[in-house]
Formats: C-alpha cells, sequence, structure tokens
C-alpha cells in the first residue's frame, strides 16, 4: 500500500490505535519490537525516533548504542486483535546509524541494497512466493510450555476429524485474511502435526515481511487455541521436516524474464543463466537458507527434502524445479530452503546467486529426471551432481569460499553470521546427546 502519513495518521484515529508496534529483524531472523504510545507518532513519522540497539544480538557495539528507526510506511498494519487499551498497529521500520545512514547490520536494508543493484542491471522486480510449513504442539495447560505432544494424526491434504489441527489452521488463514494477506492455500502436510500455509507472491521485499508477520500470527493463533506453532524445521526424527520452499520469478519491463515461448522447456537463455548461478552458489548459501544445526537433520534422503545439487522440470525430488506454470507465471522453485532461515538474507542470497549466472553466462548442468535416491555416488558424480553440506560447520566451510554469496550479505552480516553460526556448532559439537549413549553405553 502508498500510504501517506496523513493516512496513517487518520487510520490511526478511526480505529482507535493505541500502541505502535515498531518491528525490524535481527541476524537470527527473529523479529524485535519496540513498542510506543501513540503519542509518538508525530515523532516517527517524521524519522526522528531513537532506540538502544546495543543489545540487538549482531547489531553495534555499546559505543554507537543510538539508532534511528524509519518507518516503511508501505508496511503500516492494525492487528485485528483489540485489547480493552484499544488497538495496537505495527510499522516496519529501517535501522538507521546514529548519523543517519542506512545501517548494514540491518537484514531488511542490506536487501534492500542488493535489489537496488539488481534494478541498476536492467531487472524491475524480484517476485517471491513462499510455501512455509510448520508443526503444531499441544501446549502444557499447567506450565503453558511447548511439549512434544501432537495436536493430530492426520496426513497429506487430511480432512477433518482427523486433521484436528483443522480449526486453528482456519483461524490463522482468516487472521490473515483480515491483515491484507492473500492466502491461496492452506493444507495438512505429509507429517502428523504438519501445516503448509501458502500466500501469494509480492515483490521480494514485502514477501520477506509477509514471511516474518505469518510467523507471528501464526504463533499467536495457535496459542490460543493451546497449541505450539514452531518453524523449526526437523522437530521430530523419521518424519517429514518443516521447510520453507522459495517460488521466485525475476521481472523487466517487458515482464517476466523467465519466459521464453521458443525455449527449451519454454525458459529463456537468460533463465538458464539464472538456474546456473542458483545451481553454482547453492552449496555456499545453504549456511544462510539453513542455518540451524537442526537444518541439516531434515536435508537427508527419504523426506521429501533436497539432498542433492540439481534441477528438474518434472522430478520434485531435486534442489530446483520448474513448476508447470508458463508465460508470466514461469518460475523456479528452490526446496532447500526452511522456515529457520532470516528470510531477508537468505533472499539476498539466493537473488545474488542469480545475478551472478546472469552476469557470467552460467550454464547449468543438464536437469535430472530420474529419481536421484535411486543413484549410487559413481552415477551422481558421472552426472555432476553434488551434495548440499552435511552440516552447519560444512556449510560455514562452503559460505567463506564463496566472494559472491559474501557480497550478498554484506561485511557486517557475514562477519555477525559466521561468529555467531560458528558459536552454535562449536556449543552443539560439545553436547553429548541420548543417541549416543544408547549407542555406547552399555557396547563399550
Ligand atoms: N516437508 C517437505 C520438506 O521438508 C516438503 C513436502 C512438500 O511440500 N511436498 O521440504
Ligand atoms: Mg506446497
Ligand atoms: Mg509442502
Ligand atoms: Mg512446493
Amino acid at each position: 500500500h502508498d500510504y501517506t502519513k496523513a493516512d496513517i495518521r487518520r487510520m490511526a484515529k478511526e480505529e482507535n490505535v493505541q500502541f505502535l508496534r515498531l518491528m525490524f529483524t535481527d541476524l537470527y531472523g527473529t523479529i524485535k519490537n519496540v513498542e510506543v504510545p501513540i503519542s509518538q507518532l508525530d515523532k516517527l513519522l517524521d524519522n526522528k525516533l531513537m532506540f538502544d540497539g546495543s543489545s540487538i544480538d549482531g547489531f553495534v557495539r555499546i559505543e554507537e548504542s543510538d539508532m534511528w528507526l524509519y518507518p516503511d510506511l508501505s508496511t503500516w498494519m492494525i492487528f485485528p486483535w483489540g485489547s480493552e487499551h484499544g488497538k495496537v498497529a505495527r510499522i516496519i521500520c529501517e535501522v538507521y546509524t546514529a548519523d543517519r545512514k542506512p545501517f548494514m547490520g540491518d537484514p531488511r536494508n542490506n536487501l534492500m541494497r542488493v535489489l537496488d543493484e539488481m534494478k541498476a542491471e536492467g531487472f524491475t522486480d524480484f517476485n517471491i512466493g513462499p510455501e512455509p510449513e510448520f508443526f503444531l504442539f499441544k501446549l502444557d495447560p499447567e506450565t503453558g510450555k511447548p511439549t512434544m505432544h501432537l495436536n493430530d494424526n492426520g496426513s497429506y491434504f487430511d480432512f477433518a476429524p482427523v486433521d484436528m489441527g483443522e480449526n486453528c489452521r482456519r483461524e490463522i488463514v482468516l487472521e490473515l485474511e483480515r491483515m491484507g494477506f492473500d492466502v491461496e492455500a492452506s493444507h495438512h502436510e505429509v507429517a502428523p502435526g504438519q501445516h503448509e500455509v501458502d500466500f501469494k507472491y509480492e515483490d521480494a521485499l514485502h514477501a520477506c515481511d509477509n514471511i516474518q508477520t505469518f510467523k507471528l500470527v501464526v504463533k499467536t493463533v495457535a496459542r490460543k487455541h493451546g497449541l505450539h506453532a514452531t518453524f523449526m524445521p526437523k522437530p521430530l526424527a523419521q518424519v517429514n521436516g518443516s521447510g520453507m520452499h522459495i517460488n521466485m520469478s525475476l521481472f523487466d519491463k517487458n515482464g517476466n524474464v523467465f519466459y521464453d515461448e521458443n525455449g527449451d522447456q519454454k525458459l529463456s537463455q537468460k533463465a538458464y543463466y539464472f538456474l546456473g548461478g542458483l545451481l553454482k552458489h547453492a552449496r555456499s548459501f545453504t549456511a544462510v537458507t539453513n542455518p540451524t544445526v537442526n537444518s541439516y537433520k531434515r536435508l537427508v534422503p527419504g523426506f521429501e527434502a533436497p539432498v542433492y545439487v540439481a534441477w528438474s522440470g518434472r522430478n520434485r525430488s531435486p534442489l530446483v524445479r520448474v513448476p508447470m506454470s508458463r508465460e508470466q507465471g514461469t518460475r523456479f522453485e528452490l526446496r532447500s530452503v526452511d522456515p529457520s532461515a532470516n528470510p531477508y538474507m537468505a533472499i539476498a542470497a539466493i537473488l545474488e546467486a542469480g545475478l551472478d549466472g546472469l552476469r557470467n553466462k552460467i550454464e547449468p548442468a543438464a536437469s535430472v529426471d530420474r529419481n536421484i535416491y535411486a543413484m549410487d555416488e559413481e552415477e551422481r558424480r558421472e552426472n555432476g551432481i553434488k551434495d548440499l553440506p552435511s552440516t552447519l560447520h560444512n556449510a560455514l566451510k562452503e559460505l567463506k569460499n564463496d566472494e559472491v554469496i559474501q557480497g550478498a550479505l554484506g561485511e557486517h552480516l557475514f562477519n555477525n553470521f559466521v561468529e555467531a553460526k560458528t558459536l552454535e556448532w562449536d556449543s552443539y559439537r560439545q553436547d553429548v546427546s541420548q543417541w549416543e549413549r544408547d549407542q555406547y553405553l552399555e557396547l563399550y
């Protein structure tokens, strides 16, 4: 929406908005909130609101902790749930340094920088349609803490009464629609207790904003139903994990760049170069699209998640799939991304990989329309099919060797990300798990 300051002042009054939630996203992809009373609205709209950034992970040092919040007026949204104190509105902000420069540790600012690069290269839009999946677990009524008890035993596209999560999911969809989301589909996923909600594609920046808002809404509604919604990639062993497939298309002034009526599979040469870049950098952007220790427990054979770097127009097993849709709907679906990713960083890395393919005319390997899981190692080698990194540690090694993806994150985010994730890996590495005790305690 193209709201003006006057529109926002009017809507705040009409709807009795009493509090403003100023939102931005930290390095871990967590939404951060500063809540201010409505009396601060004018100050906010005039870019005169400061906050202390020193306690935000991956942000700044103590000595430079004062930062400005510049509201992005297009993100103004009144939460449908009111309270006795009136309504709450949220607005997503850009973080600026004390000397009024865009702060490059703000992942959203960084994505805007990469999008500007894209525009300078002649493109107008990078459209993103995400497919986030999540699990619903029961909350312990005594403690209010999440348990590992599932809410249903449903499976793919099941109906109630098997699908007890249906009521909750329906309310999620209704809340989203009230907030202006265009929900295209929602369904039970393959694993028990697992769900997916798909909403309409948007330009990259607003798609990322939507993903962040979506997670907030899902968690809020689930709680009202006595449930905990988790976007953890693999909460349960032996069943599917949760992915967040990313559908993407690139536009210029003439429309969808990926479509060519006369191209091989009706894909343009530019589509092939973009794909070439995606595949070339896939191993190194995995640290960003799959940033937790747990992410790698999802990327294993047998659970509909990709394991190998390959693409296909037909098969669903590879990393990149080309859905049937053509003309303006021509797109690639990247299937490795999971919902623990910081969407702004993930999309910046993915876009930069594709742009690198275009700049350097990188041809993708031939498509693989056979089941890759049925090939042995030698066959995969003969077909030039590499593995995705198997652990966060290996993924970080790949990232540190790829200047293109580092460039997509910028120095501040890259350094802080690698530092934080290395600590995370080290902490995991030092833990001794129940699996190990079960395997070895009696055997040795
Ligand atoms: N849950 C699967 C994953 O981990 C995807 C299943 C699907 O959407 N077909 O990516
Ligand atoms: Mg889907
Ligand atoms: Mg799915
Ligand atoms: Mg999909």
